[in-house]
Order: structure tokens, then C-alpha cells, then sequence
């Protein structure tokens, strides 16, 4: 099979496919456990043949437009780019999928492949609650259970989404584990998972973990790109210069950049969380200071502790607060296809409040660093100039928090 044929059958552009050992250059693959590299096998197998099939493709398509609410339009923020003061910023607007972050596209498709493979549960971590929420619908829309590991510090931060996961029927296991976030959740929940691998599916909330993994949920936010693309030229006549995403794990990332990987002219930057400084040890900018290592079954850049284990990492955002990063990122940066700059907690609440007030759109802590990036770099550059940014969610769950820290 030619590298072409690849690109059409997957969707997904030959830079951020596999090989058959589900390496990104040295990165990725399946490291661990040989029962759960059985489990990876079973999932592989399934997600091959669900891509081909016609029933499962009709309803996605199904789902995608009428419950989810695709396409998300494309929205350029005159306000936010007159106070700039120089490129116009626009958004692909994920935070007005149904609810609220992209996260649904992914977990739809997950959903959709355990009920394949005849399973009667999924098991998942998740940081801000942002994946629970959109997992627990989705099993809740399939009838299929649903198992959720969240941090005891998460869970006290992101009190709404645990509100809304108990509502739609998961069960929520708290970790009280090490630092009581996003890692420990992924521990505890690979171990459940490992002891009820029969029944149950894990179902991943970021492009990374063991393959299949980033190669299934890059498949299934590459909707995101392929739209932006198509709706931009629609509207601009052009491409964008500049196409920027926030980097926790990766999806949302993966998911725009996909889109825009033929077009050198176009650059892909990725926004990490540089905390309270990335002269601090209280950050988790991955790519920016990792080195390459291993985390949770695959190999990418990761942030190590003197004793060469993940190390405690902050983010103001509990969704990017994850020492690692996903494979097809780690392989991007190496090859020169993407950049990775990040922006603190600060800046992130300065365009927290700025979007809010100038645009009337309250956005995820998450996303927040990604327009800090877009409202920084947008000045450094012409009128004509345009700046295309993925608005992976909505802040309707991080208002609380915002309040205690900033004075209005
Ligand atoms: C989870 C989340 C992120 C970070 O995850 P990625 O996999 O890096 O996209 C970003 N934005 C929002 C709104 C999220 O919920």
C-alpha cells in the first residue's frame, strides 16, 4: 500500500500515521502489560473495521450534525482583534458543540467502538471533567455504563462537570493518589480497566496513551481541521497564516492542525501551560522543557523528576495540567511541522477576561491559552495578516474559579 492510499482511507494526513507498530517515528507505540497489548490489539481491530463500515459511518454523520451540532461555525472576533492591534483572530468554535468542549467528537466514536466490540462499559480518567462529561453522555445517549477516575483535587475544583457526570448516570471514582490530578486519574484507571478487560473498554481522553490510541481520537477530531479548512477559505478566500491550539494532551490540537498539515505556508503552533513560569518548577510545558521519555504505555516528550519519574506538573487549567504529551506532537515538533510556545497562568487569565468582555465569549481555562498566544502574536503582525484559533471549549465551569482569582 502506497503512503497515498493511506492518507485517503484514514483521512488523516501519512505525517501523523502510524507504522503497523503504532510508532511516530521513535515515538508512541505500546509499552507495558502483555494482557492490556492484547486489549490494544482487540480495539485496533475494530477501529479498522468500523472506519470501513457503512452503518457506522451513516451514524456518525447522523450524530455529528444532529447532536453535537456540526458544523461549528467559524467566527471572527473584530472586537478582540481591533484591541490587539493587528492580525484578525478568528475562532473554530468547538465550545458550541453540545457539551461545550470538542472533547464529544472522540468520545462519540469510542462510544460507538465498544458497543462494536460488545462491551458493556467504558472506563476513563479525566482531568477538568471536561472528557468524563463528554463520555458519560455519550454512553448515557448508547446505553452503555460509564466509569470515571478524577483527581480529589479536580474533583473539588470542577465541581459542575462531577454534578453533571453524576446526572447523566457515571459512576465517579475519586484518586486521592499523589498530587490528586489528571496522571494519578490515568493510573487508576488503566487498573480498572486491566481487571475487567472482558467487559469493559478504555476509553482514552486525549491523543496519547498506548497505540491505537492517539491514532483513534486524531481520527476522530480530524473533523474539526477538515471543516476549519473548507469554512475558511469560504469565508476569507485564503488560508489562515497562523493556525494555534492549546496543548494538554493533544486532541484538539491534532484535531485542527490535521486539517492544514499540506499547507507549508500555513504554521501550526501548539500553546502549553507555562503555570507560574517556566523558570518554575509549577508548570507543564511539555515539549517546550521535556526531554523524551515514557509515560502510561507510549513514549513521548515528557517532564521528569530528578529520579527520571513524571514529574508533579501545575496548569491554572486542570485539563492541560498532564506531564506528558501525545506522539504525533512529539513526532511534529521533531520534524519542523508544527512549533509549541506557551503562555501562563496569567496571560491566560488576562484573555479569559478579555474574550469574555470584548466578544461576549467565556471560554475554558484550557482555551485561554491559546488566545493568550493568538492576542500576543497577533500584534507582532500586519492588519491583512490572519490568525485561525481552535476554541476547544467553554468556561462556563471554570466562572467560579476565575472570580476568586481576579479582581472585577
Ligand atoms: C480537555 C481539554 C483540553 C485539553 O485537551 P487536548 O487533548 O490537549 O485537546 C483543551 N480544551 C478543552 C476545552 C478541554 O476540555
Amino acid at each position: 500500500m502506497t503512503t497515498d492510499n493511506a492518507t485517503d482511507s484514514y483521512g488523516l494526513h501519512q505525517s501523523i500515521l502510524p507504522s503497523s507498530e503504532g510508532l511516530y517515528g521513535e515515538f508512541g507505540g505500546k509499552i507495558g502489560h502483555p494482557e492490556l497489548a492484547k486489549a490494544m490489539d482487540e480495539i485496533e481491530k475494530g477501529f479498522r473495521e468500523i472506519i470501513k463500515d457503512d452503518d457506522f459511518i451513516q451514524e456518525m454523520k447522523r450524530l455529528r450534525e444532529t447532536y453535537v451540532g456540526r458544523p461549528s461555525p467559524i467566527f471572527h472576533a473584530r472586537r478582540l482583534s481591533e484591541h490587539c492591534g493587528g492580525a484578525q483572530i478568528y475562532f473554530k468554535r468547538e465550545d458550541l458543540n453540545h457539551t461545550g468542549a470538542h472533547k464529544i467528537n472522540h468520545c462519540l466514536g469510542e462510544v460507538l467502538l465498544a458497543k462494536k466490540l460488545g462491551k458493556t462499559k467504558v472506563i476513563a480518567e479525566t482531568g477538568a471533567g471536561q472528557h468524563g462529561v463528554a463520555l458519560a453522555t455519550a454512553a448515557a445517549l448508547m446505553g452503555v455504563e460509564c466509569e470515571i477516575h478524577m483527581g480529589v483535587v479536580d474533583i473539588e475544583k470542577e465541581h459542575p462537570n462531577v454534578s453533571r457526570m453524576k446526572i447523566l448516570g457515571a459512576k465517579i471514582v475519586p484518586v486521592s493518589q499523589g498530587a490528586g490530578t489528571l496522571k494519578e486519574a490515568v493510573d487508576s484507571a488503566f487498573e480498572s480497566y486491566l481487571a475487567d478487560l472482558d467487559n469493559s473498554m478504555f476509553a482514552i481522553g486525549s491523543a496519547l496513551g498506548p497505540a491505537p490510541y492517539p491514532e483513534i481520537v486524531s481520527y476522530f477530531q480530524s473533523v474539526v481541521g477538515r471543516e476549519a479548512r473548507a469554512q475558511f477559505l469560504e469565508t476569507t478566500g485564503t488560508l489562515p497564516n497562523k493556525v494555534v491550539a492549546c496543548v494538554g494532551g493533544g486532541s484538539n490540537a491534532i484535531g485542527i492542525f490535521s486539517g492544514f498539515l499540506d499547507d507549508k505556508e500555513v504554521k501550526k503552533v501548539g500553546v502549553e501551560p507555562a503555570g507560574e513560569g517556566l523558570d518554575t518548577l509549577n508548570h507543564a510545558a511539555t515539549m517546550t522543557l521535556g526531554t523524551k521519555g515514557e509515560i502510561h504505555g507510549f513514549k513521548c516528550y515528557v517532564l521528569l523528576d530528578k529520579d527520571g519519574e513524571p514529574a508533579p506538573v501545575h496548569s491554572i487549567a486542570s485539563g492541560l495540567d498532564y506531564p506528558g504529551v501525545g506522539p504525533q506532537h512529539s513526532l511534529l515538533k521533531d520534524n519542523n511541522l508544527a512549533t509549541y510556545d506557551s503562555a501562563t497562568d496569567a496571560e491566560c487569565l488576562e484573555a479569559f477576561m478579555a474574550l469574555s468582555r470584548l466578544e461576549g465569549i467565556i471560554p475554558a481555562l484550557e482555551t485561554a491559552h491559546a488566545i493568550a498566544y493568538a492576542m500576543r502574536t497577533a500584534k507582532d503582525m500586519s492588519p491583512e495578516d490572519t490568525i485561525l484559533v481552535n476554541l476547544s471549549g467553554r468556561g462556563d465551569k471554570d466562572i467560579d474559579f476565575v472570580l476568586d482569582k481576579v479582581t472585577l
